[in-house]
C-alpha cells in the first residue's frame, strides 16, 4: 500500500487542478477511499490550496463538505469523460462500418 500512497502524495496537486488523465484520477479517487492517511493528506492539501482562497475571499469553508464534494465531483467527471471516450469510439466503429458498405457497395456495382 505505501506505494499507492507515494503515488497519490505525487499525484494530489495535478487531482486539485483536475490535469490527471481518467486512469489516474479512478486511481487516485479509489484509493482516497481506500486509505484514511491519503484521505487525511488530500484535506489538508484542500485545506491549504482552495481552502485558504475561500477563507481569504471570505467565504465559508467546511472542511468535510468540501472533501466530500470534490471527490463526488471528480467521480462525476470521470464518468462523463469515459461516457465520452464510449460514446467516440462507437463513432469511429460506425464509421468504419459505413466506409466498408460503401466499399461492398462499389464492389457490387462493379461486378454487375
Ligand atoms: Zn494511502
Amino acid at each position: 500500500m505505501r506505494k499507492e500512497c507515494d503515488w497519490f502524495a505525487v499525484h494530489t496537486k495535478s487531482f486539485l487542478s483536475d490535469s490527471l488523465s481518467n486512469e489516474e484520477l479512478e486511481r487516485f479517487l479509489k484509493h482516497a477511499s481506500d486509505c484514511e492517511d491519503c484521505k487525511k493528506e488530500l484535506s489538508i492539501a484542500l485545506m491549504i490550496g482552495p481552502g485558504m482562497e475561500k477563507l481569504e475571499k471570505g467565504e465559508v469553508f467546511h472542511l468535510k463538505n468540501e472533501l466530500a464534494a470534490v471527490q463526488e465531483e471528480a467521480g462525476l467527471r470521470l464518468k462523463k469523460r469515459k461516457k465520452l471516450f464510449q460514446t467516440a469510439t462507437w463513432m469511429q466503429i460506425l464509421s468504419i462500418l459505413a466506409i466498408a458498405g460503401a466499399v461492398v457497395c462499389v464492389l457490387i456495382a462493379w461486378r454487375t
